[in-house]
């Protein structure tokens, strides 16, 4: 479940940056029912499952620390040789429950409480659990007691997910106090919640008055089903697991199995599965008294619970199953022959279709082949010059846009899903034979294995870099894997996580062992394949079932049973809103500030010569050693010295000054920044695969982008970054003065970026949030607006427009994009930052002046132009518009409203601005109850955007998006006027989960260094400006919210002063556009022109009025 807020994805930059990370076209894995931050954590999981070197097996070294501790047994300690983190696995032999600790320094630690939860139905009981454990325990009888103890104790709240095998709870914390205060308390609600009926009726299922179905988990499911990756996994599920395998199970819960589920059911299977001997407690970071505290804290205050219940039954009572392992879901038989099924999902535009072919991986503990695999796709699919994507993406007609190799680890043997994306519809059936033959070309022709040293090389380079700033959180999901599946005396850990001397071993590799390993899995077995199919008559069919199966459901209820249905809501809603007394919150004392560890970051700014000094204060020792190194650079540099092997270099370019005509070419420049053929200032000329491999072997990472990416802004100007070890940063420098400066527009390159984002539009016009963000950016921003000219709106009008242009007028768009070189490169808007081990570089500042000395002269410095500065006139005054895009893929809703808000970096009323926005916002706040808590959306929070000066409220995957807006709107007005208490706690609560915002923003030293340069160079701020608001919150009063409340919030939610943008299904349009009406906006539909036959329709969309047909229809709803 979506437990964290989400931010409106591609809100700032464009839909189509280029990066260098590895596998950057990567679309969620299908199975989670969580958000796009969970899916990484699923993505880390499959990636880092590293071996360690043969014949060593993992036996426990001799620590000086005993082997037990109280009812705690030593399962297996170890200290991984190229990290300080120390790992200890524990077991107690009274309950059976397991405790991993990974051992650390960090500022934040991280806990995930992991549940194996196998299922043999679609009922959904594991996630519908995962979302009624957070509704109360036996000890703490109220619902989201635990995020409200969770905001006291510097966290941001709780979170959780459920994926097909497993349950994880998660929480963070800013420093220890917080966690340990929390894990007893949080245990409480896994072992032993309340689930009572009342809970399930809000937060799982249930028929409102209107006779819609409607609940949290519900809506979740409601807006995922029928998606073409759920549809596509679900099908996979079952053509991979024989029948009686858990699988096969859809562990969201179907849509008709939620609407029959009952609580009871739910109840039994907690009573099955949540037991102490399958619960895995998994605690990331610093313990100040060291992993005893923690296992004291169990033994004293959680295990006394376990037993009073009764389930202190040892490690294994009898007649334990150990899940999946041990059960049928283990009889995997394999991939016996080559089966193909087509699945149809919802889509008007039938131009494009995805595909998915599952091929038999090694065994979970074969971690040599495993890492293998990832290697060998990564050297398959990771740049433009990799085999598959020379072949499949980088022509002049794509057969797709990305092909993503995946690992799902089960027992048994792992499956090795790839996934395909926007194939052209007529090629979708023979993709996988024409993948195998690809395989086997490349088989036959051996391996480069200078590419593949390159890429072994980048790999560990990369997997250095992640593990600095992630630390031992790094290794969180191969911990969890290791409870699923690994030997239960955990002699698989060790391996599991013993990456660097993987590498080692994968290095020495042949081609001939690399042509076996593609051969073993990929060519000579047989494999699955689902494809997805779109089809215009499905989306119909769905909608007009739909319609009619509500109308029989409201038929058979009768105005007596809705009336029932809206009273069994009213009743379980009236049960939940039972006040927690404040002397339960209270008892919940607040960690001191002071416990928490800032990492230290030295600057020093130059402006450059001739400009005005930098009006902060320096840091001495800094200034030394870049003093020391050549005179004064006549442009603008600034260093954030951190502790690390990495050095970072950022380049900011305006595009204040950028004609408009321009913009829309940003999208294909950003896209296809690295891999343009270039002529280096040294005088050599290099294709652009020698670009592409010279890049990977010589950097760590490179993007381009615009705007800033921590803390997100500044969309105004477009950025570059390239990362690299320490001893390559002058190489990173002359990098980016080539790809700036020496980039050849080549008719061919610019062909092939631009066919690939037309290909790639179809999946993007599916997404609701994507297209939510591009109507809004179209509404609210002007023609000068770089943010709008990326978005997808204005792109689909562009690049079919520049792809006919290729055809008839190559030199013309080659002098669009010289001209567009030219504004960037202009020296009065250039500023560079770098970022790392400044103090380990050489010659941090004369390599700047080797490389642009003679590029960039001494002139004055243009100010940074801000969003705020490209409004449209609705921007300017954004009041009684609003839009409806009726979109067929989504059967939710998305909705982003907005008002005029503050504006400016250090503006005085932003404390008691942001604590208000904190008091409605935060996990189990208001917002929350009246909303996710009603059923009535998945996510609904406000935000502030000080750079534009907007104050928004957003609906995330909602049902009914009127009943959300006038929730909202009560709660402000009942707070304003007092007809709804704002405790003291709850402004506590508030202020500490900001303390957790702050410290998690510069938890990292990249994140540290990154905050520096954004406040000192960009906002005009003290580089400590964000730790300093702290005092600043601290002494926010209720008057100063109520007041902050009062001027901001109450204008969000009404029409005269305020607009709204909304992304629907087609059938909920009408009904939205009559009540808006009815609240006073003026309301104009709009939908995405999706003829694939012909693009002139497509090119109309953007700005016009849609078309005649909608508006007589909104005439008639009047
Ligand atoms: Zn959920």
């Amino acid at each position: 479940m979506l437990r964290a807020l989400i931010p409106l994805r591609q809100r700032f930059g464009c839909l189509f940056s280029s990066s260098g990370r590895r596998k950057a076209y990567t679309p969620p894995p299908p199975c989670l029912r969580v958000s796009p931050t969970i899916s990484q954590l699923s993505k880390r999981c499959a990636h880092v499952q590293p071996a360690m070197s043969p014949g060593a097996d993992g036996a426990v070294p001799s620590f000086d620390i005993s082997k037990k501790f109280g009812n705690f047994d030593l399962v297996r300690r170890f200290k991984l040789d190229f990290s300080d983190v120390e790992v200890s696995k524990w077991k107690s032999r009274t309950t059976g429950l397991t405790v991993v600790h990974l051992d650390y320094e960090a500022p934040i630690v991280n806990g995930y409480f992991v549940v194996a939860t196998e299922i043999f139905d679609d009922s959904g009981c594991p996630h519908t659990l995962e979302h009624l454990v957070f509704m109360g325990s036996e000890q703490y009888k109220y619902k989201g007691i635990i995020d409200h103890l969770a905001n006291r104790g510097f966290s941001n709240g709780t979170n959780a997910w459920t994926d097909t095998d497993h349950t994880a709870y998660t929480v963070s914390t800013a420093g220890e106090q917080g966690f340990l205060q929390l894990l007893p308390i949080y245990l409480d609600h896994i072992l032993y919640p309340t689930l009572t009926k009342a809970g399930f009726v809000t937060e799982v299922h249930h028929i409102n008055g209107e006779g819609h179905d409607s609940g949290v988990v519900y809506s979740e499911m409601q807006g995922r089903e029928n998606t073409s990756g759920d549809l596509m996994a679900l099908k996979m599920q079952r053509l991979l697991n024989p029948p009686g395998s858990a699988y096969r199970s859809e562990t969201g819960g179907l849509m008709e199995a939620l609407r029959v589920l009952t609580i009871e059911q739910i109840r039994q299977y907690h009573g099955t599965y949540y037991v102490p001997h399958n619960i895995s407690l998994i605690v990331c970071g610093k313990l100040s008294s060291g992993t005893t505290s923690l296992l004291k804290l169990i033994e004293e205050q959680v295990e006394p619970r376990i037993a009073d219940h009764g389930q202190n039954q040892g490690v294994k009572p009898p007649g334990w199953k150990r899940p999946f392992v041990e059960t049928k879901s283990a009889e995997r038989t394999g991939i016996k022959e080559n089966v193909k099924e087509t699945v149809e999902f919802p889509e008007k535009d039938e131009s494009v279709g995805e595909v998915m072919i599952n091929y038999m991986g090694p065994k979970p503990n074969a971690f040599l082949e495993r890492n293998a695999l990832d290697i060998l796709s990564t050297y398959l699919t990771s740049s433009p010059v990799a085999p598959l994507n020379k072949e499949y993406i980088e022509t002049e007609s794509p057969l797709c846009t990305y092909i993503y190799f995946g690992e799902d680890t089960h027992a048994t043997y792992v499956d090795l899903p790839v996934y395909v994306g926007s194939v052209p519809t007529e090629h979708i059936d023979t993709f996988g034979e024409r993948l195998r033959s690809s395989f086997k070309r490349i088989a036959e022709n051996g391996f480069d294995m200078e590419r593949m040293s390159m890429v072994i090389n980048r790999d560990e380079r990369q997997f250095r870099s992640k593990l600095e700033s992630d630390k031992g959180d790094t290794f969180s999901g191969s911990v969890m894997t290791d409870f699923l599946y690994g030997k239960e005396d955990a002699s698989e850990l060790l391996p599991a996580m013993d990456e660097i001397n993987y590498y080692n071993i994968l290095k020495k590799w042949t081609n001939a062992e690399w042509v076996d390993l593609l051969q073993k899995y990929y060519i000579d077995p047989p494999s699955v394949t689902v494809i997805g199919k779109p089809s215009a008559d499905m989306a119909d069919k769905l909608e007009t079932d739909e319609k009619v199966r509500i109308a029989a459901q409201k038929e058979k209820l009768s105005p007596q049973g809705l009336w029932q249905k809206a009273k069994e809501l009213e009743d379980a809603k009236a049960e939940h809103d039972k006040p927690i007394p404040d002397h339960i919150l209270t008892a919940f004392p607040v960690p001191d500030v002071k416990s928490i560890s800032w990492i230290t970051v030295k600057s020093v700014q130059e402006s450059g010569k001739g400009r005005a000094p930098a009006k902060f204060e320096a840091d001495p020792e800094l200034v030394r050693h870049v003093g020391k190194d050549g005179e004064e650079l006549p442009f603008f540099v600034q260093y954030d010295h951190v502790q690390s092997d990495f050095v970072t270099i950022h380049a900011f370019f305006s595009l204040a000054d950028l004609p408009n005509r321009l913009r829309p070419y940003l999208s294909v420049y950003l896209a296809s920044f690295f891999s343009l053929p270039i002529k280096r200032s040294t005088g050599e000329e290099l294709s652009h695969e020698e670009v592409v491999n010279r890049l990977d072997d010589e950097t760590v990472s490179y993007e381009a982008n615009l705007g800033t990416a921590i803390p997100s802004g500044f969309p105004e100007l477009l950025r570059v970054s390239i990362k690299t070890e320490v001893g390559m940063y002058e190489k990173a420098v002359a990098w980016l003065k080539d790809l700036l400066y020496g980039s050849q527009f080549d008719k061919e390159r610019v062909q092939v970026t631009v066919a690939k984002i037309l290909q790639s539009l179809p999946e993007l016009k599916r997404d609701g949030n994507t297209v939510l963000t591009s109507f809004y950016t179209d509404l609210l921003y002007n023609e000068s607006s770089s943010t709008r000219a990326g978005a997808l709106l204005a792109q689909m009008e562009f690049i079919p427009k520049i792809a006919q242009q290729l055809q008839e007028s190559p030199e013309a768009v080659t002098n669009d994009f010289e001209e567009l070189r030219k504004y960037i490169i202009e020296p009065s808007g250039i500023r560079f930052s770098v970022s790392g081990n400044i103090l380990g570089l050489r010659k941090p500042r004369d390599v700047w002046r080797k490389h642009f000395g003679s590029a960039i002269s001494e002139m004055p410095l243009a100010p940074i132009k801000l969003t705020s500065e490209s409004l449209s006139d609705v921007g300017k005054n954004p009041v009684e518009r609003a839009v409806i895009v009726s979109l067929p893929t989504i059967e939710s809703s998305f909705v982003m409203q907005t008002t005029k808000g503050i504006q400016g970096f250090a503006h005085p009323e932003y404390p008691a601005l942001r604590v208000a926005m904190e008091v409605l916002n935060a996990t189990e706040s208001y917002l929350w109850r009246y909303i996710r808590g009603s059923g009535l959306a998945y996510g609904a929070y406000v935000s502030a955007d000080i750079e534009s000066g907007f104050i928004s409220f957003s609906l995330y995957r909602s049902s009914n998006v009127i009943q959300g807006f006038e929730q909202a709107a009560k709660v402000v007005r009942g707070l304003v006027d007092g007809s709804i208490e704002l405790p003291l706690t709850t402004i506590d609560a508030a202020k500490s989960s900001i303390v957790y915002g702050v410290a998690k923003a510069v938890s990292t030293a990249s994140r540290a260094a990154a905050v520096s340069f954004s406040n000192q160079a960009l906002k005009g701020l003290p580089q400590d400006s964000n730790v300093k608001l702290l005092e600043k919150y601290q002494a926010v009063t209720k008057d100063d919210v109520l007041a902050s409340l009062k001027k901001y919030f109450l204008s969000l939610f009404d029409a005269s002063s305020s607009v709204a943008v909304i992304a629907t299904a087609p059938g909920k349009v009408d009904s939205i556009s009559e009540d808006l009406s009815k609240l006073g906006f003026q309301v104009e539909k709009r939908t995405l022109q999706v003829d694939p036959e012909d693009m002139e329709d497509v090119m109309d969309v953007d700005g016009s009025e849609s078309g005649s047909e909608e508006s007589e229809e909104n005439d008639d709803s009047r």
